[in-house]
């Protein structure tokens, strides 16, 4: 068999979080709502009424550009995709064609073997989205509460080599919409849906083949093994003799398998248009610089910088930049703290990532702010409260809100370092315990930690460990 290699581009779709539609004032997010209850003349496309341009989702859109590096034109148009379909009531879909809000840039994607492949971004849409139809007994139903939803559709060049570098590829984008704040991208709710252009060739070759669409790759796994199930049949109908036809394909996730939906349509069969109920949308250079401003330094940024100023591993710089709130707070209990930045990460990596994960919440709802961990953290340090006492801390200060200092002096739960009340606990240990002490005197100096563990046990873990020590060894060599 020859050497092949896959040839993937991605076709997104990217629900942006705007308060109302694109078009109308109804809500954007209509996710609990009945069927046909989120819908007005403009959305549901009634004649005799104008869409007005939501300026967010301009703005959004225009945010999203520049992250991706892209050149984001002074003037886009809207214009009309014309196709019949039940679930677009108007006959045609506001999107934008050749004179989008973006156009070019890329997104560096960091593999797993170390390298970065470099996903150049053809284009960057404005659009709406269309309704949802479903079959259920027997019956085709219509929900027009997504018509309106605003959208991007951001498509990329051919540079995806792997379903699972494509995965990848989703995996960062969806980090980035939640971190610029433009989408939840939440894929289950169809934040982010994905289509999948798929070709193979010769390695070493530089044609494009012919392709095929898989549609409706809607979950990370999907897109892993759709790619790969279209390639394995790509490659074993060319080897048979066979020629790749230009399909668009369904995945069926439930049973894995890809069906052929119907031959590819071509731009020309929709038959743009300018809309002519919308004025171009023009955006200044002060605008435009006014955006790219607004742009705060991206993950994969931050990620690199928390390994140079903080001695971080890769790892671990990577856990902490997965969200922008966790990356926030991680710096700012980092400043609070003042010590070595590792004893945040370890704290964070460990202890909080678990409170975050059962409450399910995010680092910036916490009520335990960084301050607060910063300050557990250096009383552990300064021998004020062991550990465990620390970590049952975090918990107690997000239940109550009170700072650290207040919980340990009402509770009573710092360390007894106080040499007299110490020294008087040690002692009645000692005296409770003859035999173990004179074998101690007599050379079994392994009983120390048998004395320490009487001793902890006898203050409720409350003696601190270290002056325990001292004071065990000072009393224990006397005669
Ligand atoms: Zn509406």
């Amino acid at each position: 068999m020859k050497d092949y290699e896959v040839i993937i581009g991605l076709e997104t779709h990217i629900q942006l979080n705007t308060e109302t539609k694109i078009f109308c004032s109804c809500k954007a997010d209509s996710w609990e709502a009945e069927p046909n209850t989120n819908i007005c003349p403009v959305c549901s496309g009634l004649p005799g009424v104008l869409p007005v341009l939501n300026a967010k989702a301009v703005h959004k859109g225009a945010l999203l550009a520049a992250a991706m590096n892209a050149h984001i034109n002074q003037k886009s148009y809207f214009d009309r995709k014309n196709y019949f379909y039940p679930d677009l009531p108007k006959g045609y879909q506001i999107s934008q064609f050749d004179q989008p809000i973006g156009k070019g840039g890329y997104m560096d994607l960091p593999l797993e073997n170390g390298e970065t492949r470099r996903v150049r971004i053809h284009n960057l849409h404005l659009e709406e989205d269309a309704g949802k139809t479903k079959t259920e007994h027997g019956a085709r139903l219509l929900d027009f509460n997504r018509c309106g939803v605003p959208l991007v559709e951001m498509v990329t060049e051919p540079d995806l080599r792997s379903g699972d570098e494509a995965a990848q590829y989703l995996i960062r984008l969806r980090q980035l919409l939640r971190w610029i704040g433009v989408s939840e991208a939440d894929m289950e709710r169809g934040h982010l849906r994905c289509d999948a252009n798929v070709s193979i060739r010769e390695r070493g070759s530089t044609v494009l083949n012919t392709k095929t669409e898989i549609k409706n790759v809607n979950s990370i796994d999907s897109v892993r093994q759709a790619i790969g199930e279209e390639a394995k049949r790509q490659i074993e109908l060319v080897e048979s003799g066979g020629k790749v036809q230009s399909y668009t394909l369904d995945w069926d996730a439930d049973s894995g398998k890809l069906k052929k939906m119907r031959s590819k349509e071509t731009e020309a069969d929709y038959r743009y248009f300018r809309e002519p109920d919308l004025l171009p949308v023009v955006l200044t250079d002060e605008e435009i610089d006014a955006i790219r401003a607004d742009l705060p330094e991206l993950p994969l940024a931050r990620r690199a910088r928390f390994e140079a100023d903080y001695q971080l591993s890769a790892y671990d710089a990577e856990i902490l930049t997965s969200e922008r709130s966790l990356s926030d707070y991680y710096e700012a209990a980092v400043h609070s703290y003042t010590g070595e930045a590792k004893a945040v990460a370890n704290w964070m990596m460990n202890d909080l990532s678990r409170m975050l994960n059962d409450l399910g919440k995010t680092a910036d709802q916490l009520n335990l702010k960084p301050d607060h961990l910063a300050e557990i953290i250096r009383m552990v340090d300064e021998g004020k409260i062991n550990s465990s006492t620390g970590k049952s801390l975090l918990k107690k200060v997000e239940e109550t809100g009170k700072a650290p200092a207040k919980i340990v002096e009402d509770e009573g739960l710092g360390l007894i370092a106080d040499s007299d009340a110490l020294r008087k606990q040690i002692e009645a240990v000692l005296a409770g315990a003859p035999d173990e002490v004179a074998n101690f005197r007599a050379g079994k100096e392994s009983l120390l930690g048998w004395f320490v563990g009487q001793v902890m046990r006898s203050s409720g873990g409350k003696a601190d460990p270290k002056r325990t020590r001292e004071i065990l060894l000072e009393l224990l060599s006397k005669e």
